[in-house]
Order: structure tokens, then sequence, then C-alpha cells
């Protein structure tokens, strides 16, 4: 979403030509690469409950899907802007790339609050998002999923209608559905155990055990949580978590140096990631000001919040302690806050990587549906874990092998692969 003169396409872009420098890569590619291939910008009219008609604007973009169907989530959020799903559809990219899923990578959104909508509402904005754009998205063209302010109701409600429109099941067409009606055992917890399975193995080659590492995390949602609670079993302690107040309409750090109880924590958590200010005192958590999980005297720091999170203002309240920073967000450092980072030594797993538990769980979700076959949970966990930690090790290899930080590492890989894809197709 739109965060004052923060661009994010234009730091997707500029992370772009950086690696597009450093591997020498041609006009042609590079003009096709740092654009979306495909955009969509639409009108959503929708009768309200009050019998008015509301038009609201929807979008679908499409970077790239020469790797496979475009794959990507879709928003719904009053602040949502252009530039934001461009860069966010590029990092799809990316990032099945880089996790090397046969999917290209795309993202939709819709200018909306649906705090403020009635379920009614909500309906006819996903079925009218769906109707504009069917004949161009589809299980074998571009592959839809849930995001910010969408969840599983959202998803099926875009399934029938997409169902309805072309007369058949297609279950494959859009993943993060329910259980049981098309969804993966395992998609909830994906990201965040996909998080915690490239923190484990980089806390291996760096020699470190988990269980003598403290953590800060910023965020209590679906990715913080599971990452949270995965992390403690693997026997790490989680000393402060930052999250969004949204009766004060600010953040606070809930700080408990002998450790934060999660599943506690959970229990005064609303549907938005608010932690009950009252009850956390109760619970013996200091509480200070948003930033402040940044500060503390942690090994590892886990931004799992939003975008524009590390930045210039902040990044040198990062503790002299901190030794990995795992991004769990999409682009939540600057680039200019990510130079300070690297030149301090830290050890980045950069998000497109760290976070790809997600889209990769949306694959297997996407193969159960259209095979109409579904796995076990466990079976869902553990080839998630085999997928993350091979994509580490090579991010991890070549930057070893050519002494590159671990975030160009990532984008080479990635984006080389893309190349290939292009080139091998003839596009260019
Ligand atoms: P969510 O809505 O469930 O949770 C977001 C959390 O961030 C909430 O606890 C909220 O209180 C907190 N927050 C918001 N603004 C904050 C601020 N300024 N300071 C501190 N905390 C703040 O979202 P999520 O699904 O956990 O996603 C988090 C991030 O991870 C997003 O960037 C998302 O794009 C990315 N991501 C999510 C998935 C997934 O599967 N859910 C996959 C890949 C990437």
């Amino acid at each position: 979403m739109g965060n004052g003169s923060y661009n994010a396409f234009e730091t997707a872009q500029a992370q772009f030509d950086k690696v597009a420098d450093l591997i020498g890569l041609d006009e042609a590619t590079r003009q096709l690469l740092r654009q979306p291939i495909r955009e969509y910008h639409f009108a959503i009219p929708v009768r309200m409950d009050d019998g008015s008609v509301k038009v609201f604007r929807g979008y679908r973009v499409q970077h790239n899907d020469a790797r496979g169907p475009a794959k990507g989530g879709i928003r719904f959020h009053p602040q949502e802007t252009i530039d934001t799903i461009r860069a966010l559809a590029m990092w799809m990219t990316w990032k099945c790339s880089v996790v090397d899923i046969p999917l290209g990578g795309g993202k939709g959104g819709v200018i909306c609050d649906p705090r403020n909508l009635s379920e009614r509402e909500q309906e006819q904005i996903c079925r009218g998002w769906v109707r504009q754009i069917a004949r161009d998205i589809g299980p074998y063209t571009d592959v839809p999923a849930p995001d910010v302010m969408t969840n599983a109701k959202h998803m099926l409600w875009m399934l029938d209608e997409y169902e309805s429109i072309f007369g058949g099941r297609y279950p494959g067409f859009i993943t993060g559905k329910p259980v049981g009606l098309g969804g993966s055992l395992g998609r909830t917890e994906a990201t965040g155990y996909g998080l915690i399975s490239v923190l484990s193995e980089a806390l291996n080659e760096l020699g470190i055990k988990i269980e003598d590492t403290t953590a800060s995390i910023q965020g209590f949602g679906n990715v913080a949580r599971h990452a949270a609670e995965k992390y403690q079993q693997l026997g790490g302690n989680i000393v402060s978590i930052s999250c969004w107040d949204t009766a004060d309409n600010k953040s606070y750090t809930f700080v408990k140096k002998s450790g934060l109880d999660i599943k506690a924590l959970e229990q005064i958590t609303d549907t938005f990631g608010s932690i009950d200010k009252g009850k956390a005192r109760e619970l013996g958590c200091e509480i200070l000001d948003g930033d402040a999980w940044l500060a503390q005297d942690v090994d590892i720091l886990i931004p799992a919040a939003l975008e524009n999170q590390i930045n210039s203002s902040n990044v040198d309240l990062i503790s002299k302690q901190v030794k990995i920073i795992v991004e769990g967000a999409n682009g939540p450092t600057t680039l200019n806050a990510d130079k300070v980072i690297r030149e301090r030594g830290i050890f980045v797993i950069p998000d497109f990587l760290a976070n790809a538990g997600g889209v990769t769980c949306s694959y297997f979700e996407q193969v159960q549906s259209n095979t109409n076959y579904y796995w076990e949970k466990d079976e869902v966990l553990n080839k998630l874990d085999v997928k993350m930690k091979s994509a580490f090790k090579a991010v991890s290899n070549l930057a070893k092998s050519k002494n590159l930080y671990m975030r160009d590492a990532a984008y080479v890989i990635a984006v080389n692969r893309v190349v290939q894809a292009v080139k091998s197709r003839g596009w260019v």
C-alpha cells in the first residue's frame, strides 16, 4: 500500500537494475523484466447495502509468466496503489524462481477497506473482481491467492464466480481455499514455518545452536505467529514482539527478557494482529514504543509486518548483538538501510527467499487441486522444509563461492532462471 514518499516499485526496479548490472544483462531482456508484461485496471460497480452504487478500482498485474502461470495474492486496502502491486508482482516472479517452482509472478488488489464493508458487499467486490478479469486469469494462466485483508472466504467466492462463468469445477484456479474445499493442509503455517526452515539452515552454517539464540519480531499476524511458534519449538527464545494497536493507531513493542509466552500472547491478540496491552502487562510484558523491537539485544531480528519498516531513520537502532535478519514481510528494508546492514556484516535472509514458504505451499495446493488428490499435513510440511532448505543452500553456496551478499546471490539465481526461460522461449 502507499506509504508517504516510499515507492515500492522504484525499490523493486532499483534492486533489479543492480542485479542486471551484476550479471551483465542485455538491454532487451532488461526492458522486458524491469516492468510487468501485462497489467489490467478496471472498475467494479457494487450495489451497497444502503441501495447506492459504489465503484471500486481493481487491478491485476502479471509481471512475468515465462516459467509458468503467474501466481500472487489479491490485496484489499484503502491505500492500495498500482505501484505497490507492480512491485509485489515482480517480487513474486523472483520468489517463485528462487525456490524453483514452475510459476511466474502476479499480484492484484482492490482499493477498499473491508473493515468498513458488510460481508455481502465484500462478496460483491470479490465476484465483481473475477467478472472483470476472468478471461485473463485461470488455472493455467494466472492463479490468485489471499493477501493483506483477504482470506479463504474471499477465495471461495472468487472460485464460485469463476466456475459459474466457465461452467465446471476448476479448484486449481485459486489457492488459499478452505481445507475440505480444495485448500491444502499446512498452508496457514507455511510462510512462518518456511522462515524458520531457512533460519535453522543459516544457523547451522554459522555454527550457532538455535537453542542458544534470542529473537525479536515485528508483527504478530499469520507469518510472525507461526514463525514464533516453530522457533520456540526448536528451542529459541523470543524476547520482544512489536505490533499495531488499532485502538491507539500506533505500534507498540512487548518485551519480556526471560522470554515471551507465544501461546498466551495469541490468546490476547485480535484478528488484525493487535495484542491487548492490559492483559500483556498481566503476563509480565514491558510495553515500549513501536520501534523498540529493533533495538533489543538479540541475535535474530524478524521483520514480519509490512514493507519499509527498517529504513534510514531507524536502522542505527539495531543492536550490535544482532547476527541475522530474516525478512518475513515483503520489502521490509529500504535500499539505504540495506546498505548499512550489509556494511555491518549482518547475515540477511532476503524476503523473497525467506517468506517463499507461502507460495511454495500454494503451489502444493494447486498441484493437489489440479489432480484432485490431497496430501496429509506432515507430507506437505516435510516437502516444504526440503524445498526451503534446498533453496537456501543454493543461494548460500553462490554467496560463498562468488563472495556475494545474500540478497544479491538470491537475486542472481532468481533472475538468471527467468532470463533463461524468456530466452529459451525466444521472447528476447
Ligand atoms: P497479518 O495482517 O496477518 O499481520 C500483520 C501484523 O503486522 C499484525 O500483527 C499487525 O499488528 C502488524 N503491524 C502492522 N503494521 C505495523 C507496524 N507499523 N508496526 C508493527 N507491527 C505492525 O499479515 P501477514 O499475513 O502475517 O503478513 C505479514 C507480511 O508478510 C506482509 O508483508 C505480507 O505481504 C508478507 N507475506 C505474507 C505471507 C502469508 O502467507 N501470509 C506470505 C509471504 C509474505
